[in-house]
């Protein structure tokens, strides 16, 4: 993971710790993660994202299925305090008819029985494109998780362009103006990364499709004011794009040209 990221031109990057699609996959060593501590200190990495599985739902209606998100949390968990300092994503999940009230409940009590003052690693709710009964397409439903949590000092946002656009936020017309809603509805201070998509839809489809940069509806001037935003760009992100690792060697040399000529 931190090898090819090195290989193409990265100082972050986004990893499963174990089969995205499935629970029973092998877990990743941690004499792997205590290697990719090393080279990560070395290179002078920024923190990094580790992403849930997709298949983690905290808020399903089934007991069974919102035991198994919170067994994957916490075993993902302890594996990433071999790496500390880094990130835990997870799209908070699906109320399946429940409503976003009790969904946002059970997302909250399942992190308090997962995070310990103890941690090293901020978990982060992502903002989703609102497709189904998905929750976290509005920011205020990610406030709602956010202020009922107990340890609100391990618990965080992290961005989705692809998201917000799919989800309704004008990112083309407007960044300024979304970044400024988010400060109220959540609080910039509680934003720790972005993933940086393009998205194949048109805002506010709701639809969740990511495209490579500069093939999507957000075009890549879009993208562009993301990464050089005086409130962002201090922050680690992501592609999610659908290409290979030298796909996104070229979108971070593309990116990287057209950042510091903004
Ligand atoms: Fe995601
Ligand atoms: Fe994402
Ligand atoms: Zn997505």
């Amino acid at each position: 993971m931190g090898k090819t990221a090195l290989a193409i031109g990265a100082n972050t990057f986004q990893c499963f710790v174990r089969n995205p699609r499935g629970a029973r996959a092998k877990a990743t060593d941690p004499a792997d993660l205590e290697r990719l501590r090393v080279l990560m200190a070395e290179n002078g990495f920024g923190p990094i994202v580790a992403h849930a599985p997709y298949i983690m739902n905290p808020c399903s209606k089934d007991d069974g299925i919102r035991r198994l998100a919170e067994k994957m949390m916490r075993e993902d968990l302890a594996l990433l305090e071999y790496l500390p300092g880094n990130y835990y994503n997870f799209h908070p999940g699906s109320h399946v008819g429940q409503g976003v009230e009790a969904g946002s409940r059970l997302i909250a009590e399942m992190l308090d029985r997962v995070l310990t003052p103890e941690q090293h690693t901020v978990v982060l709710l992502e903002t989703m494109a609102g497709k189904g009964s998905e929750i976290g397409g509005r920011f205020e439903e990610l406030r709602q998780i956010l202020d009922q949590v107990a340890l609100p000092e391990k618990v965080g946002v992290c961005m989705d362009t692809c998201h917000m656009s799919d989800g309704g936020y004008d990112v083309i017309g407007d960044l300024d103006g979304v970044l400024a809603e988010f400060d109220r509805a959540v609080g910039l201070d509680r934003l720790y990364a972005v993933h940086i998509n393009d998205s194949m839809n048109p805002p506010g489809s709701r639809k969740d499709r990511h495209a490579r940069i500069g093939e999507g509806t957000l075009g890549t001037e879009t993208i562009v004011r993301f990464l050089t935003h005086p409130a962002l760009r201090h922050l680690p992100f992501v592609l999610e794009t659908p290409t290979d690792d030298a796909g996104h060697g070229e979108e971070i040399a593309l990116l990287r040209s057209l950042a510091e000529n903004a």
